[in-house]
């Protein structure tokens, strides 16, 4: 597989502007934890909080573009069952993973639920759910120690967190809408890692990747009552609009999730991008009214 070369370096941060169509400038890193773009034939999307383990793991989260999809699934839908042609699907795939170093046939993929089950995968589930038939059913989280095992799981406002374990060399890679969340299914990945690979909760480097901001995100009383009774009463997490309806601060529920489950603050890096400000350059189920592809977020050993 050839590289592609990204044009700007990695240190020369790209940052994305919150709520402009324009997309892209480049510009000055803004405070500790923000996502950059580095660009080959597909942009990727970045969490500075693994730039310094850049030789050591991959993690990237794709947008829009850079494929050949159409119309509401333009350009790059990673979705076969959204209505897309599968020979776009199969190209779009084809320059992900060139982007990102790897190929199709070394990726795994999640099947989920909006539940938290969470599966360890090994060398022999390369290709699962991507290039051949899966058994890796309903399932929202997965974990390796093995390199050239790339993971992926997928979004349109939900959540993505990444978990990398620089002393033991394990990753991990899960989805947590709001049900995920209130089910903790970020916290039972630290522990499944725990599990498996030794991993102590305080040295895991995690991030939560882009999705829903709370000024986009207003939920009804049924979602509001689960968060209030996983988060408290008067959780920070929601802003009581005084209509029933709340605004829901998802990043912040999965860092608390985080944080509960002994991951270090300064450990985890937090999106500055919302799909759903950002429809343009993102998948958003909600700006599309669900007339939208899917994005992935990747993860892989180097
Ligand atoms: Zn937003």
């Amino acid at each position: 597989m050839q590289m592609i070369k990204p044009k700007i370096k990695l240190n020369e941060w790209t940052v994305l502007k919150n709520n402009e169509d324009s997309l892209l400038y480049l510009g000055e890193p803004r405070g500790e934890k923000e996502t950059y773009i580095t660009y080959g034939r597909v942009p990727l999307i970045r969490h500075r909080i693994y730039a310094p383990y850049e030789g050591e793991v991959k993690a990237a989260f794709t947008t829009r573009m850079g494929g050949v999809s159409r119309e509401h699934l333009a350009s790059l839908n990673l979705s076969s069952s959204r209505g897309d042609d599968i020979e776009n699907v199969r190209e779009n795939y084809r320059r992900f993973a060139e982007a990102l170093d790897t190929s199709p046939e070394n990726m795994v993929s999640s099947d989920q639920v909006h539940e938290t089950t969470i599966r360890r995968v090994y060398g022999e589930d390369k290709g699962k759910g991507i290039v051949r038939e899966s058994d890796i059913t309903q399932t929202d989280g997965l974990t390796t120690n093995e390199r050239g095992v790339c993971l992926l799981t997928f979004y349109a406002d939900c959540v993505p967190v990444f978990f990398y374990d620089p002393v033991n060399r394990a990753i991990g890679l899960a989805h947590s809408g709001w049900r995920g969340t209130v089910a903790d299914i970020a916290g039972k990945m630290v522990r499944r890692m725990e599990d498996e690979y030794g991993s102590n909760a305080y040295d895991l480097v995690c991030a939560i990747g882009p999705s829903i901001c709370r000024a986009c995100y207003e939920i009804g009383e049924d979602v509001a009552v689960q968060i209030k009774e996983r988060y408290g009463e008067d959780t920070e997490h929601l802003r009581d609009k005084l209509d029933g309806k709340y605004m829901l601060d998802l990043h912040g529920a999965v860092r608390e999730n985080l944080l509960n489950a002994g991951v270090s603050p300064d450990k985890i890096g937090m999106p500055d991008l919302c799909t759903c400000c950002n429809p343009a350059l993102l998948f958003s189920h909600r700006a599309s009214k669900g007339q939208r592809g899917n994005l992935a977020g990747a993860m892989e050993l180097i």
